[in-house]
């Protein structure tokens, strides 16, 4: 009764580890959701990998691993503020690494909390967060424990950049530099460049990069017979013709929406418009659960954990009890069970 992630163990695994052999001084990156893992699994892989560090996105996310079992060190990526007391008290933690993106912050940091160990963030063309370029000259980091510097950036085409950044920040201060989403020759061209330690932090290529790996299903509930125009649901809406009402595990607590994420390659296939056209018609709009090869329209919007979906003809396609796949982003979606097979 659940919306199931099923791994391919060894397969998952192996992607795992090949990048952290073509990355050298990766950082397993375990933020929000655990990209559909969970913290605590992402923790205990990195751990499996005897990995020295690990990334959380915000400071709360540091107990949450340290609670699966983390001992090593942990970087948080949001940057520090003053008004962030979880962060705030982990200044004194030996064991985190805070991100420092301000130069005011950098100074409050080192007259309040002096040795706490900082990275310092380097605006990207992200335009995220960071010190600019311009400001660099004036990183002071004589009052901490410089950790190196820190660089964001969009996903391609930014190695001139990395280097024109990381080169001008390690010219004033040594240190390592953490990048992320580099490509494997360019993160090399990188590290041969600086001459000095990189880093790379990785979240979604490491831990759902393996796509065949990697598979959502939900489980069939309930199958009813309909015909064209009886009501249904919380709407009460009509059958648009005959055929069968099947409700399946998945709602909107999984993070389940109401329509499907388009792949790039279907948002350029006139066949998703037209269909799309056909169910708004009707009122309906394409769930991501397939049924007998086909994706199938939500009978009405996704309920709490589960959902009710419409197929239409003589034949159902599914029982009760059958397993079905489910297009989901893990990154906003939420399982019941992992099933490692
Ligand atoms: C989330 C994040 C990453 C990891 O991004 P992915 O695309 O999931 O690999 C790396 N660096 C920072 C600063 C981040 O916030």
């Amino acid at each position: 009764m659940t919306l199931s992630l099923n791994i391919d163990t060894r397969a998952w695994r192996a992607n795992v580890r090949s990048l952290h052999d073509e990355f050298p001084g990766l950082v397993p990156v375990a933020k929000g959701n655990g990209y559909g893992f969970g913290l605590d699994v992402l923790a205990r892989e990195a751990a499996r990998m005897n990995d020295d560090c690990i990334a959380v996105g915000i400071a709360r996310e540091v107990e949450v691993v340290r609670a699966a079992g983390w001992s090593r060190d942990i970087v948080v990526l949001n940057p520090w503020r003053p008004f962030d007391p979880v962060a705030t008290a982990l200044l004194d933690d030996p064991g985190v690494i805070t991100t420092v993106s301000r130069l005011e912050d950098l100074d409050q940091v080192s007259r309040s909390h002096p040795r706490t160990r900082v990275l310092v963030e380097i605006r990207t063309s992200m335009n995220r967060h960071g010190i600019t370029a311009e400001e660099i000259a004036s990183v002071d980091v004589s009052s901490v424990t410089f950790e190196g510097w820190s660089l964001h950036f969009p996903p391609t085409g930014v190695l001139a950049e990395a280097q024109r950044l990381a080169s001008a920040a390690v010219a004033h201060q040594r240190g390592a530099v953490w990048v992320s989403h580099l490509g494997v020759l360019d993160y090399r061209k990188l590290r041969t460049h600086l001459g000095v330690r990189t880093r790379m932090r990785m979240g979604t290529q490491l831990w759902l990069g393996a796509e065949e790996s990697l598979t959502t299903t939900a489980t069939v509930l309930d199958v009813h017979r309909v015909t064209r125009g009886k009501r249904h649901g919380y709407h009460q809406a009509r059958a648009p013709r005959d055929g069968w009402i099947v409700v399946v595990s998945g709602g909107t607590s999984h993070g389940i929406a109401l329509s499907a994420p388009p792949s790039q390659k279907s948002l350029r296939s006139r066949t998703v418009t037209v269909a799309k056209g056909m169910l708004d018609a009707v009122g309906m709009s394409l769930s991501p659960f397939t049924i007998a090869g086909r994706k199938r329209p939500f009978a009405e919007p996704p309920h709490m954990h589960g959902s009710m979906l419409f197929v239409g003809g003589a034949e159902p396609g599914v029982e009760v009890g059958d397993e079905i796949p489910v297009t989901c982003r893990l990154t906003t979606t939420t399982v019941d069970e992992l099933r490692w097979n």
